[in-house]
């Protein structure tokens, strides 16, 4: 999901030579901070102001830190199998390796145990951290009214939300959570605004974000060596000015939605209990009968089925994600498209034989 643009996109290779023909590293703010701050700020809602840092992990941890200083409170709650970067790692609980956040667990996309959740614990929750769609648990997007439901029941209970858009950004014009008409108080991305280099934002409401401002008296201390580093800052501000406009964003997103339903088309042609989830141009092929609606169906696979459906596909020239993952980059081709549909039919008919 970073190589949006493909491994090697000139027009990305060229903006950051030209930035760094003016410097490569500075120990102040830089014009391109205030450029890619702008340009997110237009685009995606909920984000008044905006900090950079070097990965989706450290905006995550942040934007988290920021909430459990805002509101005073030590909590957060995280969806079942949630993924929030490689110290924000749960199952049904926390990683051994988590960040030792004191977390509360909660099924995606069941608003009745979330909202009970956040009415148990209100006084101890800082913030609900929610992926609009869980992307490394199976592409399984939100229910309709789940987001907004959640941002209600948080917001009425004195719970921030962050929204971890670092790969769902992509969806539509403004992100996948503003076509479910959800706002939460803050925002993460990455990925693909960095265009392959490190990158990491998160943004939100003022109220919340001016706790960072140097001059307020109780600030949040947000340092960082590379915070403002040259190489990715100028490829976001192409990537958001230029290259992935809104538009661009709109049509890719169409081309995806066609597509999971022609690998769908395509699956539902054989006996194999194989099903593709997700939305947009991210999508999972997971080895089980029927569609996953959270974290723990998304985990709930034939794994067998599921390794020889990758290799299936590797042996015959497509590379997907070991678990199922498939992202459209934008340098991919109607050919490459239909080739790996004919892969895909090609790996069903030799598993079902
Ligand atoms: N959040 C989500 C939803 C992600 O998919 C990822 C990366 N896979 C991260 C956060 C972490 O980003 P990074 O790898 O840049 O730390």
């Amino acid at each position: 999901t970073a190589a949006l643009f493909g491994h090697d996109e000139p027009h990305i290779a060229a903006a950051i030579r030209e930035a760094l023909d003016a410097g490569m590293s500075f120990g102040a703010p830089t014009a391109h901070e205030a450029r890619l701050a702008g340009l997110i700020r237009a685009r995606f809602p909920s984000c008044e102001l905006i900090r950079f840092c070097c990965s989706g992990t450290e905006a995550n941890l942040m934007a988290i830190t920021a909430a459990r200083l805002v509101t005073g409170k030590p909590k957060i709650l995280v969806m079942e199998h949630g993924y929030h970067g490689g110290v924000l790692y749960y199952g049904l609980e926390p990683a051994p390796w988590a960040a030792p956040y004191p977390t509360v667990m909660a099924p995606f996309n069941d608003l009745p145990a979330v909202t009970a959740a956040i009415e148990r614990y209100a006084d101890e929750l800082a913030a609900a951290i929610v992926e609009p769609m869980m992307g490394g648990a199976g592409c399984i997007p939100a229910d309709p009214g789940f987001l907004a439901g959640v941002v209600q029941a948080a917001s009425s209970n004195g719970v921030l939300t962050i929204f971890d858009e670092v790969m769902t950004s992509r969806h539509g014009a403004q992100g996948l959570s503003v076509l479910h008409g959800a706002a939460p108080d803050m925002k993460t991305f990455g990925k693909y605004i960095g265009a392959g280099f490190s990158f990491g934002a998160f943004g939100g409401r003022a109220e919340v974000m001016s706790r960072f401002d140097p001059n307020s008296p109780d600030c949040i201390s947000h340092a960082g060596t590379f915070n403002n580093n040259v190489a990715s800052l100028s490829a976001g501000v192409k990537v958001l000015s230029e290259l992935y406009t809104a538009e661009i964003a709109v049509a890719h997103t169409a081309r995806g939605e066609e597509f999971r339903a022609q690998v769908a088309a395509v699956l539902a042609r054989h006996s194999l209990p194989l099903v593709v989830s997700g939305y947009g141009t991210m999508m999972t092929i997971i080895a089980r009968a029927e569609l996953p609606r959270n974290g723990v169906d998304g985990a709930d696979r034939d794994a067998v089925l599921q390794e020889l459906v990758y290799l299936g596909l590797l042996s015959r020239g497509f590379y997907t994600a070991p678990r199922g993952m498939v992202n459209l980059s934008l340098p991919l081709t109607d050919d490459d498209l239909a080739g790996f549909l004919e892969a895909l039919d090609d790996v069903c008919a030799e598993l079902a034989g």
